[in-house]
């Protein structure tokens, strides 16, 4: 047999959690690699593949682990020319192309693409290092390097040492007896007595007391039966925690949840894209809740019901709601809708930087393309969205 009749060989692998494509040619191996939990059901690399090799599942059963595979997308490794394309406009970090076990770009060493030119920043003179950002992520891009402090967790950094602080204690001796109070309230001060011996049965020794440990409460002063203790603290009130908190900008899907909370309006965000998302809560059924499943941006939600007293004659409630501030535009939401024209997608622009190919300049009037949500399933498993053009 003539070896190279035996290539290219294709093969699909899945394994823990991972979608594995290969092309398997005498000279190099191909991995286009999918993680199942990155991909959101956006269908940008469907739309953008040059080759037409991904194919879009059921988005709102795959995410929610209802279909087979769990994968929203699907990937003919045939067609497939592990170009890398999808890669590099994956917002989700969802797809990696490697070449003989390395990761590769291969379009940008060919014929070069350009990439999201976007800024996701904290301003650290004026980040306070609270929590917001860290608990508002949907995507856990905030990486908050700050000390762990006790009040978070047992055995953590202790409390004073968040202060920037002076304080002085002082123990008046002619006043103390030793009598052991101070020490036994608090972990800063350690009292020691001189043994009592029936040859000298006074209360004799020292009190010593640790800075680092003290947090300024003055129980110690109060507790004190013989007046014995003085404490004086100053705080540099202008000071704040140590440490720092950023943006991982690899894992950054510029949602601006941070942006959004950051009560110190420490945080830069741009998006990826411009346009909007059209929620037309009349078309939506209720019930579904698909969309709101989907989003990786926490960006679409079930409105609060309303009290009856505030509604107005004839008023409907909407079933549904987005706040656009949060929406990256992705397109999730809309080819999981199962309803006609209750979202419609619109990008108008895409922000890049880098050279503007012919194959790009093609693939951006594919994602411009407005959409809605018509769900036509032409090819069983298989979605697309009703185009408005
Ligand atoms: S923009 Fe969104 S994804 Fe990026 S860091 Fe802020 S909250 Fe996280």
């Amino acid at each position: 047999m003539v070896i190279s009749t035996m290539f290219p060989k294709y093969s699909t692998k899945i394994e823990g959690g991972s979608v594995t494509m290969e092309q398997r040619l005498l000279s190099k191996v191909s991995h286009l690699v999918l993680t199942t939990s990155k991909c959101t059901g956006c269908g940008i690399c469907a739309d953008a593949c040059p080759k037409e090799a991904i194919s879009l599942g059921m988005v709102g059963a795959s995410v929610r682990g209802l279909a087979a595979g769990d994968a929203p997308i699907t990937v003919d490794p045939a067609k497939c020319s592990y170009c890398g394309v999808c890669t590099i406009l994956c917002p989700f970090d969802a797809l990696l192309v490697e070449v003989d076990g390395e990761p590769s770009l291969p379009i940008l060493e060919q014929e070069g693409f350009p990439e999201y030119d976007f800024t996701a920043e904290i301003c650290e003179e004026k980040c306070v290092r609270c929590t917001s950002c860290h608990e508002a992520c949907p995507h856990d891009a905030i990486v908050r390097d700050v000390p762990v402090y006790e009040g978070e967790v047992e055995g953590g950094a202790k409390r004073q040492t968040a202060l920037v602080a002076k304080t002085t204690f002082v123990v008046d001796k002619e006043l103390c007896t030793v009598c052991g109070v101070c020490s036994s309230l608090c972990p800063a001060i350690e009292q020691k007595r001189v043994p009592f011996t029936a040859e000298k049965v006074g209360s004799e020794g020292e009190i010593i007391w640790t800075e680092a440990l003290c947090d300024g409460c003055k129980v110690c002063v109060e507790a004190c039966p013989h007046d014995a203790i003085t404490v004086d603290r100053t705080v540099n009130t202008e000071a704040k925690l140590p440490g720092k908190v950023s943006i991982d900008k690899s894992e950054c899907i510029t949602c601006t949840w941070c942006k959004q909370v950051c009560p110190s309006e420490a945080v830069t965000i741009t998006k990826f894209f411009e346009g909007e998302l059209i929620v037309d809560a009349s078309k939506c059924p209720g019930g579904c809740s698909t969309c709101v499943d989907v989003c990786p941006c926490n960006a679409l939600y079930l409105p609060s019901p309303m009290p009856a007293v505030n509604m107005k004659r004839d008023s409907i409630e909407a079933n549904i709601a987005i706040n656009n501030e949060l929406c990256i535009l992705c397109g999730a939401c809309v080819n999981a809708c199962p309803s006609e024209d209750a979202l419609t997608l619109k990008r108008t622009g895409i922000r890049i930087k880098g050279p503007e190919t012919d194959l790009y300049k093609k693939i951006a009037a594919k994602l411009c393309v407005p959409r809605t949500s018509k769900l036509v399933e032409s090819t069983f498993g298989q979605v697309e969205t009703k185009k408005l053009e």
